[in-house]
């Protein structure tokens, strides 16, 4: 386990340290590769001074130690042993009257040092068995990878990015919150073999993923399940071989039961909306296909949708892997990985589930022609069948649907009764209506808008052809609150002050032939921010600019005025 951990680090290290500028020369470190190594050194090592230099900040990097003589040592990263930091980390060891060791720095492994500074070593633990001591360092990368989720968590983070530079010392930890993709303070310049070492130490508990060990040359999916106060979450793991190194993608998946699962009214759809969705619920067989770009909250509605079926309907799930536990359904979580076990064994699944007298299937996501099969054989077959798909509006379901990628024919997608209906969602986030500004307060040469390009007078504007569009006075319209209040300011993360979570805006189509009339997504967004729910400029940011907006009206116009001229020539 060892030799995965270190293997593949050697050559970031190699590129890290012949860029660096050193002024204490690293080749006087000495190394502590091995917790043996630790035991064996002399003078011996006591226990770790971080807390006392209040330096537990710099833990995956640097740490003071106290050795059995009285002197201090400073157990560094390799790229860090020379750095600014551990000179300054010196100074103040001498300037608080400890003699300095000799060698005065060691180079240490990040698993080994993260253990050190957290205590997790001592030297009574030393003196026990080598695997335990492995154990503890393998503990203190765990930790600290259930740090960054903890993290995720508090602050309602949907997704964690560990962007890995594999020739730089430091790498990026990234997190998706309220569709916003942030750069914490608490997260900034993290060592890079310290996240790579981690990465292996989480990847060790995956589920359902290809490759025995983390590796960072090849793009790797699968899924692992951690406990964080009490509550079970499931990471869906994806990363990308990138150029620099890889960027890892964790999905964060709270396991609540259905009872906690949100209902439609509460995610943000209008009355008007569920009262369709109900309606077609009703009737028996075709598919419900939900559509919307990566995070835009689909799953959670589909599950939302049907968790409200009746008891006396049985209901099967499969999926990659289960997101949300419904309850008194049957789900399955099948892994489709790239390899030609897991293509079988989705096979199988789907052969068995036929068999199983069930009423409504959950069939995962649509995005291949593996996939496109299982939705014909299983719409085709008379149950009722529930997806989702990535698509940018309703409209544009069944074109991708019937795209070379996934491969359902048209013919079978507009046979009537196969598609039932077609939702498309977005999340917009919701102002905060404690301190929410009038959209007036664009107009005044405020500073809190210094950072937006145009002047007070070009967002008069812009709010004029808003309301021209909408045609309505907009007095009721809000904008964001940069400065944020009690209620909505968030710890350290001003780019989320002046919200409040965010709302489903949503369209949904019934095919042709079907009695609902199509009001565009867009359009949803805009009478929430009639509500002083949405700020006008997200609704731009998501759709589309209003100024595109009035020169496709203009263009429509065009067009029926060329066609009534036509008909009159005619
Ligand atoms: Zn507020």
């Amino acid at each position: 386990m060892r030799t995965m951990l270190t293997s593949w680090r050697r050559p970031v290290r190699q590129a890290v340290a012949s860029d660096m500028p050193l002024r204490f020369d690293s080749s006087a470190a000495a190394t502590l590769s091995t917790a043996d190594e630790l035991t064996c050194m002399r003078p011996a090592f006591v226990r770790s001074l971080s807390s006392q230099f209040e330096v537990e900040l710099l833990a995956a990097r640097l740490s003071p130690v106290l050795l059995d003589d009285h002197s201090v040592a400073i157990f560094s990263l390799a790229e860090h042993v020379g750095g600014d930091q551990a000179d300054e980390l010196e100074r103040r060891v001498l300037a608080s009257g400890y003699r300095l060791s000799n060698p005065a720095r060691y180079i240490l492994a990040a698993p080994l040092l993260l253990a050190v500074a957290r205590s997790q070593i001592t030297p009574q633990s030393l003196a026990s068995n080598p695997p335990l001591r492995f154990e503890q360092s393998r503990t203190a990368l765990a930790e600290a990878f259930q740090d960054l989720l903890e993290w995720g968590l508090r602050h309602d983070a949907s997704d964690i990015h560990l962007n890995v530079r594999l020739n730089e010392p430091e790498s990026e930890v990234k997190y998706t919150v309220s569709g916003r993709y942030l750069a914490p303070d608490r997260f900034r310049r993290m060592p890079t073999t310290t996240l790579v070492d981690m990465l292996s130490v989480a990847w060790m508990d995956i589920r359902g993923g290809n490759g025995a060990v983390f590796d960072p040359y090849i793009e790797q999916q699968g899924s692992l399940v951690k406990q964080v106060d009490g509550q079970s979450i499931m990471l869906r793991w994806a990363s990308l071989a990138a150029d620099d190194g890889p960027s890892v993608c964790l999905r964060l998946l709270r396991r609540d039961t259905g009872a906690c699962l949100p209902g439609l009214k509460q995610l943000g759809y209008l009355a008007d909306q569920i009262a369709v969705i109900d309606r077609v619920m009703l009737s028996e067989g075709g598919v419900v296909v939900m559509a919307g770009t990566v995070g835009s909250g689909k799953s959670t509605s589909l599950a939302s949708l049907i968790s409200r079926l009746p008891a006396h309907r049985k209901i099967i799930t499969l999926e990659e892997p289960v997101e949300y536990l419904i309850p008194a359904s049957i789900q399955n979580s099948v892994a489709r990985n790239l390899n030609a076990v897991a293509h079988q064994s989705y096979a199988s699944k789907l052969r068995a589930l036929k068999r199983s007298a069930m009423t409504d299937v959950l069939l995962g996501e649509i995005r291949d022609v593996e996939t496109g099969q299982a939705f014909m054989d299983l719409a085709g077959s008379g149950v009722n069948v529930y997806t989702t798909v990535h698509a940018p509006s309703a409209a544009h379901i069944p074109l991708r649907l019937a795209s070379d990628f996934i491969g359902i024919s048209a013919d079978f997608l507009a046979t009537p009764g196969i598609l039932k209906l077609m939702v498309f969602q977005a999340l917009l986030p919701v102002l905060c209506q404690q301190c929410a500004l009038p959209a007036s307060a664009l107009q005044n040469q405020d500073r809190s808008f210094a950072s937006q390009p145009q002047s007070g007078r070009q967002w008069g504007v812009w709010l004029d052809l808003v309301r021209e569009l909408y045609a309505c006075s907009g007095e009721s319209w809000r904008i964001r609150n940069p400065d944020g209040c009690d209620a909505c300011r968030k710890d350290r993360l001003p780019e989320l002050n002046g919200y409040a979570g965010r709302t489903v805006v949503a369209e949904i189509n019934e095919p042709p032939g079907g009695l609902h009339q199509q009001r565009p997504a867009m359009a949803c967004a805009m009478h929430k921010a009639g509500e002083g729910l949405i700020d006008l400029r997200d609704i731009e940011i998501r759709f589309h600019a209003f100024e595109t907006q009035q020169a496709r009206r203009a263009l429509q116009n065009d067009d029926t005025m060329s066609t009534t001229r036509l008909r009159m020539v005619t």
